[in-house]
C-alpha cells in the first residue's frame, strides 16, 4: 500500500524507524525487533540506509522481510550521495519486483573521513533522486526529510524550506522530520511550511533518549536543541539506566501527546530497533 494513501485514511499515521544489521552480520535480533514491532500495528516501518550504499543489501532485505515475511508496510530510505544512477535504477527495479512501493528519497551526509574516495555522484541533492525515482517509474510513493530547527547545512531555516519545496514538486508526498526535542520548533515549522504552500502530510521525528550517553551522540547528529528539563534527566540518571529508559520513555511520550492534541498527521518514533520502548511508549502516549 502506499503511504500517501495511509496518511489519507488514518487520523494519526504511527510509523517506527529500524536499522539493518551491519554488513554480514546476523540478522536474528533485527528480525524479532520486527516481530515484536508488529503487536503495534505500526502503520509502515522504516528501514534507514548506510549513505553511500553501504547497508544496500541489509536495507533491500529487511524491507522485503516487513512486506512478504511479517505482512506490514516498509518505507525503505535511500540516499543519493556518491552513487550512480545505474546504481539507483538496479536498486529500484529489484525492490520493484518484491513489492517495495514506499522510498524515503535522501541525500545523505557528505563522508568527510580521511579515507573516503569520491566516485562523483549523478545526484546533488534529495530532490534529483525524487526526480529520477519518478522518472523510472509512477509506481514508487515517495517521502523526504524535513528538519525543524533547519538542516545544519542550511544557510536559514527559510532557504531550508525552499529547498523542502523542491523535494515536494520532484514528486515527494509525504515529509518525516528530524529529531526534536521541543515540540514549539515543530510547531513553527509547520507554520511556516504551511504558509509556503507545502501541504503534504508531516510525521513528527521522535527520538527516546533512553540512556545518556545517546543524547550527546544524537545532538551531534541532529543538532537538535535540547531543552533543560532533558538535560537536567540525564544528569540526574545519568549512572542509573533503569531509571533513565523510564525517565526517557516518559519524556518522549509527553512529547507525543501534547503533538496529538495538536492535531499532527503522524508520529514516526526512531526506536533505534528497542521494540520494548517503542511498546511503552505508544502504550504512556495512549496510541497504540
Ligand atoms: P537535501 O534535501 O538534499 O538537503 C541537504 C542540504 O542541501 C540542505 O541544507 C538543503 O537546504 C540543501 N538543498 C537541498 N536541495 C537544494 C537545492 N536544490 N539547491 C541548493 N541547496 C539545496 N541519512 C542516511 O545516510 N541514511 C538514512 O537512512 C537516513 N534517514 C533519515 C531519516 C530522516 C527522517 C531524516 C530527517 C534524516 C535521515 N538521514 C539519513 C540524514 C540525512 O541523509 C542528512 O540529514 C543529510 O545531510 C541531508 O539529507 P536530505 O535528504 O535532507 O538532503
Amino acid at each position: 500500500m502506499e503511504i500517501c494513501d495511509i496518511y489519507h485514511d488514518k487520523k494519526i499515521v504511527f510509523s517506527c524507524e529500524v536499522f539493518p544489521p551491519k554488513p554480514g552480520a546476523e540478522k536474528d535480533s533485527i528480525l524479532e525487533t520486527i516481530r515484536d514491532l508488529k503487536s503495534l500495528s505500526p502503520d509502515f516501518i522504516s528501514v534507514t540506509y548506510g549513505a553511500g550504499g553501504e547497508t544496500k543489501e541489509e536495507t533491500i532485505e529487511i524491507a522485503d522481510e516487513i512486506k512478504n515475511t511479517y505482512k506490514m508496510e516498509p518505507l525503505m530510505h535511500l540516499t543519493c550521495v556518491d552513487t550512480k544512477k545505474e546504481d539507483i535504477d538496479k536498486i529500484l527495479n529489484k525492490i520493484s519486483q518484491k513489492g517495495i512501493e514506499n522510498i524515503l528519497s535522501l541525500r545523505g551526509d557528505i563522508p568527510t573521513g580521511r579515507n573516503f574516495k569520491s566516485t562523483a555522484s549523478d545526484f546533488s541533492y534529495a530532490c534529483d533522486l525524487a526526480a529520477h525515482i519518478k522518472s523510472h517509474s509512477d509506481n514508487f510513493c515517495l517521502g523526504v526529510a524535513g528538519y525543524p530547527e533547519g538542516h545544519p547545512e542550511a544557510y536559514s531555516l527559510e532557504k531550508d524550506i525552499k529547498n523542502l519545496a523542491r523535494k515536494i514538486q520532484s514528486g515527494a508526498s509525504f515529509l518525516i522530520t528530524q529529531m526534536f526535542f521541543k515540540n514549539d520548533f515543530f510547531y513553527t515549522y509547520l507554520d511556516k511550511i504551511r504558509e509556503m504552500g507545502i501541504n503534504v502530510p508531516v510525521s513528527a521525528g521522535i527520538m527516546p533518549v533512553f540512556k545518556a550517553k545517546l543524547l550527546s551522540r544524537m545532538i551531534k547528529l541532529s543538532r537538535a536543541t535540547v531543552p533543560s528539563e532533558l538535560i537536567s534527566i540525564v544528569e540526574k540518571y545519568r549512572d542509573n539506566d533503569e531509571e533513565m529508559e523510564k525517565a526517557g520513555v516518559e519524556f518522549a511520550a509527553k512529547q507525543i501527546q501534547d503533538l496529538i492534541k495538536h492535531g499532527i498527521e503522524g508520529i514516526h518514533l526512531f526506536t533505534m530497533n528497542r521494540a520494548s520502548i517503542a511498546k511503552n511508549i505508544s502504550s504512556y502516549a495512549g496510541l497504540r
